[in-house]
């Protein structure tokens, strides 16, 4: 096991899940902050990342129905659109 303080992009990415839920121990949580401060790329990741999971729960606590597959046909074909009108 890698030492926290030693964390690379590697160790970074392998345990951003955890540290979103911050479901991680202090240590490893303060070496993961001290990397982020330091790896523009590893920081927006962790964003993205974010955003997914964040997502993700809402959309689970909405608890929404599945969206008939007519309706995302014709969501995917609009989205298209917007695609190829940029
Ligand atoms: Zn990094």
């Amino acid at each position: 096991m890698v030492d926290p303080r030693h964390y690379g992009c590697r160790e970074v990415r392998q345990f951003l899940y955890d540290y979103t839920e911050r479901g991680l121990g202090a240590r490893v949580l303060l070496a993961m902050d001290n990397h982020l401060m330091d790896c523009q790329t590893c920081r927006d990741l962790a964003a993205s990342y974010e955003r997914t999971t964040q997502a993700a729960k809402l959309h689970i606590r909405e608890a929404q129905p599945r969206m008939p597959d007519s309706l995302r046909n014709q969501l995917a074909r609009r989205l298209n659109n917007i695609g190829q009108s940029v």
